[in-house]
């Protein structure tokens, strides 16, 4: 299979630090995919490396087959969307679009026609005539993504292109960007350190910590199946236990933590005897006054902290000195604020085994 991009263990060192340590990707083409990890995980370089800006040290990069190691950014089929999207501030919308169309020297009236078509997609037919200082933060991006797309790139590279804005814009942004890229069918690669934005809008997500690409999935697989403690921490919450994996049984797996007993669903490559984490959402746990009968897995605790916060309502709950769990429970009608569940009330907490996930150490 010809994958839009591909790196095969692409590795790059800046002096002492390995920035990139033999990442291997495989990129689909009409795929949003995504590099997510936190500050100096080396998803720019990641990104940079792709765009032609850094060269590995050792790997490959192929694009559409063919191995671009040697080959000069501007003469990739990719473009770039910075955060910092530097807009030419003395021309035009319609002028910093057509630029890069300009310097190719294409017919007057084709480069019309594409610099409408990308202004449309964006959603900025209208304000040809502006300059970008005559643009609010969102618009300015927009242009910056209409110049990237005028030229039909196999490829678009987004480096936190929505960092600079203010969330609620930025949120408006992510799914327009979403469904723009499904109207185009351009392969995107987007960098970003935010979990949720990461799950918002791409089809697969590759998870990097410290050079390292840990987990490349879609966002169910990802939230649901983290392959490591590092993925299941990073996104989302997750409440970690240290334990013990003592039985298969039926198909689950019996797990002791710090004297209780907890079924979990079966993991793979791990084997009784060994030292395991558990983790456990904290939107799994379900939270009552009287003992649910019908979960294999319930424990009596005493709430020790109870925070509203409008559509959930958070607990910390205790379930002997040395063990406390995270829970959230939706809010519904008529349930907030939750009668009887206030600091100091005995409630049971229980969970399916399904929501347990066993990790290695
Ligand atoms: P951020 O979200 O903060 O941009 P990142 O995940 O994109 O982080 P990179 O920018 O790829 O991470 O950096 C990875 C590591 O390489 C960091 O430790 C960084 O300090 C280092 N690094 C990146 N570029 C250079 C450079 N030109 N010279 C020296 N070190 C660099």
């Amino acid at each position: 299979m010809v994958y839009a991009v591909e790196l095969r263990e692409v590795s790059k060192r800046f002096g002492e630090v390995e920035a990139v340590h033999q990442v291997s990707l495989q990129i689909r083409e009409g795929e949003f995919f995504s590099l997510l990890g936190p500050s100096g995980c080396g998803k720019t370089t990641t990104l940079r490396m792709i765009a032609g800006f850094e060269r590995p040290d050792a790997g490959e990069i192929l694009i559409r087959g063919q191995r671009m190691n040697e080959v000069p950014p501007f003469h990739r089929p990719v473009n770039t969307v910075f955060q910092h999207y530097a807009l030419f501030p003395h021309m035009t919308v319609f002028e910093n679009v057509a630029f890069g169309l300009e310097m190719k020297r294409l017919p007057r009236e084709e480069i019309r026609r594409r610099v409408a078509e990308a202004l449309r997609l964006v959603r900025l037919t209208g304000l040809e005539n502006r300059y970008p200082r005559q643009l609010s933060g969102g618009q300015q991006q927009r242009v910056a993504l209409a110049r990237a797309l005028v030229n039909r790139p196999a490829v678009l590279l987004l480096d936190e292109p929505l960092g600079a804005l203010d969330l609620k814009l930025r949120k408006e942004m992510q799914l327009e960007l979403k469904n723009l890229q499904h109207q185009v069918g351009i392969t995107f690669i987007y960098v970003t350190h935010d979990q949720e934005e990461a799950m918002t809008m791409s089809d697969r997500i590759a998870v990097m910590n410290q050079g390292r690409v840990l987990q490349v999935g879609t966002p169910v697989e990802i939230y649901e199946r983290p392959a490591t403690r590092f993925v299941a921490d990073f996104i989302g919450e997750t409440n970690f236990l240290e334990g013990r994996l003592v039985a298969f049984e039926e198909g689950y797996a019996r797990v002791e933590v710090e004297g209780f007993p907890l079924l979990a669903a079966r993991p793979d490559g791990l084997f009784p005897g060994q030292s395991v984490t558990v983790a456990i959402r904290p939107e799994r746990i379900h939270v009552s006054l009287e003992e649910p009968l019908a979960f294999p897995n319930r424990y009596p605790g005493q709430i020790e902290e109870v925070i509203y916060i409008g559509t959930d309502t958070l607990f910390r709950i205790r379930l002997n000195e040395r063990l406390a769990l995270r829970a959230r429970m939706q809010n519904r009608e008529g349930t907030a604020p939750l009668a009887g569940y206030a600091p100091g009330s005995a409630i049971w907490v229980a969970w399916i085994p399904e929501s347990v996930r066993v990790l290695r150490e």
